[in-house]
């Protein structure tokens, strides 16, 4: 007998994070991975030391290898322009649905949305209504350090852009 059968727990992205209303976060099992970690460390604030303590009550996964692959390439196929953090939260939810979990998973972002509608992973929008918005997300290219508005890749680099989290004063 599987205990975990159908057990709701929920993924968050960073997205989550970006449009946070109260600094909390579901009650029962959360999980997030070390890719989303990372996109939240990069931002810089006062109020980044409240999001590390929300970290801390999360359980932090890195999803297989492979089944991060699946989730790639069904983005490919849909043509949809995730970032890898993306694609890890996604491809956790993916695994514990597999292990017999029920995820849901927490976003806002329009990308992991479709991804997880075609893979049959719930989710579940942050309605952003009465929410104040503490951070803003940043393209930026790792190479030349600039920022760009509705970019995948550096015109004078080529390199493909980052996103991080920039908290609002
Ligand atoms: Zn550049």
């Amino acid at each position: 007998m599987n205990l975990n059968k159908g057990k709701v727990v929920y993924v968050l992205d960073a997205s989550f994070f970006i449009n946070l209303p109260a600094l909390q976060i579901p009650e029962g099992e959360c999980y997030t991975t070390p890719l989303v970690v990372d996109e939240l460390k990069d931002s810089r604030s006062s109020l980044l030391e409240e999001v590390m303590s929300l970290l801390r009550a999360l359980k932090i996964m890195s999803p297989s290898k492979d089944t991060c692959k699946r989730v790639e390439v069904v983005s490919r196929r849909m043509n949809l322009d995730v970032s890898r953090a993306d694609i890890s939260v996604l491809a956790l939810a993916l695994m514990l649905k597999e292990e017999g979990k029920s995820p849901i998973i927490l976003s806002d972002d329009y990308g992991i949305m479709s991804i997880a509608e075609a893979l049959e992973i719930k989710f579940n929008p942050i309605t952003t209504r009465n929410f104040k918005r503490i951070h803003k997300v940043i393209t930026y290219c790792p190479v030349c350090g600039r920022t760009f508005k509705r970019k995948t890749i550096c015109p004078i680099c080529g390199v493909r852009l980052r996103r991080k989290l920039k908290l609002l004063k």
